[in-house]
């Protein structure tokens, strides 16, 4: 057996060729591009070939290229022909005198032309044996979204076509075994270069690869089934790698993350286009974080109840009928943060429902507030000194209202219209029943101003945020002291439910 030769494999920095060389490394099982032998390669070109000519993979060809050995005009022979003349990229030869490789800056190749006419493979601009035209460069038929032949249009110099190693090309074409095939495009994503970003890549390609793999071992000739929603596969991706490899400390760290863009595209001759889906690297660390054991309980308990389609709150959907649903919670994160308050109403809000059957042994598991906390420092980068007077001022309402048993006043937080002068009435009332009653104010006009106020009776932009945050914690600290399970506290929740279920109707009916 020869030794073995390192193919000379690294990351380019660039999407397409970089989630092709995590396929690779997913395939040879390795860590490093840097690991991949000349044998790797070869194995997989080897099994490449049977698979591109396989119902499962050769309508997701069309899909990421418009290649030649799709070709209706060639015979079978030439196609496979040419096929296993791309897969060995590797081996073609250098192009002494043209440009680096665009993506990785290492000589570029002369590409392999199948000629039509005299069923040669050649790497020449002209057909050695019949002098019929061949290509130079790299066109759309090997690199998605580029343009077709001849086009001039988007490259410098009027040199139409891209220079591309050899690497790089075999790289690209493993985006086939890597890159999620969904809802009929191609998922392509692009991560910082920290070791920690790319194994969020590693984790897109494993459940790519593993469907796959899991199609092509039963038979070759089925459909793959339909995988949905690219952003919801991507955050699934990431969540369940992160909650495999995150200790069960309290609140542990988490590498800073970068920044991820999920971009969705199709070459298809038919259609080609892309959409552009990206999640700043503060919502990925967000994501990161919340999969510690402090935080995973909330998460779980919010993506089960936001799959698609209609099922009992929190029943979450079985695997297979998982990867054709989306999950809106996951798909709501790329609204963030520019969307961070109705994304906090949205998920974190307690529902009249909710709160029903919400015990002091129960809270101990779905409390939200350390969870909202985080979130709040990590996507919104609140000041510690507003987060810590929205939380006593919704622990001292909490206690009156306890206290006291003021429905009257539970009611006006948690029902009828939120608009800034019904909250500032609230808490003003809420305020001099305190003082009547003790002797002291509920909130200083300090923390009245860090919370809600620019100035004097100016509400501060994100006030709305500020008052759910409020609700959310004043919920979680009268379920601790018990109230909920009081006759005073069971009734009023039940009226609130109705007239809260009317609010998100109108609520709802207006965002749509
Ligand atoms: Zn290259």
């Amino acid at each position: 057996m020869v030794s073995e030769q390192y193919a000379g494999l690294r990351w380019t920095g660039h999407p397409l060729p970089d989630m092709g060389i995590a396929a690779i490394l997913v395939y040879a099982r390795k860590e490093m591009p840097e690991e991949i032998t000349v044998e790797d390669l070869e194995r997989l070109a080897q099994e490449a070939e049977r698979w591109y000519f396989s119902k499962v993979l050769s309508g997701y060809l069309t899909v990421l290229f418009t290649s030649n050995f799709l070709n209706t005009s060639w015979t079978p022979n030439q196609k496979v022909k040419y096929a296993q003349a791309v897969l060995r990229a590797f081996n073609w030869p250098l192009d002494e005198t043209g440009p680096m490789c665009a993506y990785c800056h290492r000589p570029s190749v002369r590409p392999a032309n199948l000629c039509g006419r005299c069923d040669q493979v050649h790497h020449e601009a002209i057909c050695p044996s019949c002098k019929k035209e061949g290509v130079t460069r790299a066109y759309r038929d090997l690199v998605p979204m580029l343009t077709g032949r001849d086009v001039i249009n988007f490259f410098p110099q009027g040199q139409h076509g891209l220079a591309l190693c050899g690497l790089c090309i075999v790289a690209l074409q493993a985006l086939s075994i890597g890159a999620p095939y969904c809802e009929g495009k191609a998922v392509i994503v692009e991560v910082g270069d920290a070791p920690a970003d790319r194994e969020i890549l590693r984790a897109v390609v494993q459940d790519r690869f593993a469907t796959l793999q899991r199609l092509l071992s039963v038979q070759t000739d089925a459909k793959p089934a339909n995988i949905r929603g690219p952003r919801t596969r991507v955050i699934e991706a990431l969540a369940r790698w992160q909650q495999e490899r995150a200790p069960d400390g309290e609140d542990e760290e988490v590498e800073k993350a970068g920044p991820l863009t999920v971009y969705h595209l199709s070459n298809s001759g038919q259609g080609p286009g892309i959409e552009i889906y990206p999640l700043p690297s503060n919502v990925v660390q967000f994501v990161k974080r919340a999969q510690g054991q402090r935080y995973r309980g909330v998460w779980n308990q919010t993506v089960r109840r936001a799959w698609e389609g209609k099922r009992r709150e929190g029943e979450e959907p079985p695997e297979e009928e998982r990867r054709a649903l989306r999950n809106r919670f996951y798909d709501d994160l790329f609204t963030l943060p520019d969307n961070a308050g109705v994304f906090l109403r949205r998920w974190f809000n307690w529902r009249p429902e909710q709160i029903a059957g919400l015990t002091p042994e129960t809270l101990l598991k779905q409390e939200r507030w350390p969870f909202v906390v985080m979130f709040l420092e990590e996507v919104l980068r609140m000041e510690q000194v507003r987060v810590t007077a929205i939380r006593s001022l919704a622990d001292r309402v909490a206690a009156d209202i306890a206290d006291t048993n003021d429905r009257q006043i539970f009611r006006r937080f948690f029902s009828g219209r939120t608009d800034y002068r019904t909250v500032r009435d609230t808490l003003i009332r809420a305020d001099r029943r305190r003082v009547q009653r003790l002797g002291e104010p509920l909130v200083t006009l300090d923390d009245f101003l860090t919370v809600f106020e620019e100035g004097e009776e100016v509400a501060r932009a994100d006030w709305r945020l500020a008052w759910d945050l409020l609700r959310i914690r004043m919920v979680e600290e009268l379920c601790r002291l018990g109230w909920f399970q009081r006759p005073e506290g069971r009734e009023i929740m039940s009226e609130v439910d109705r007239e809260e279920a009317d609010e998100q109707a109108e609520e709802v009916g207006a965002t749509v």
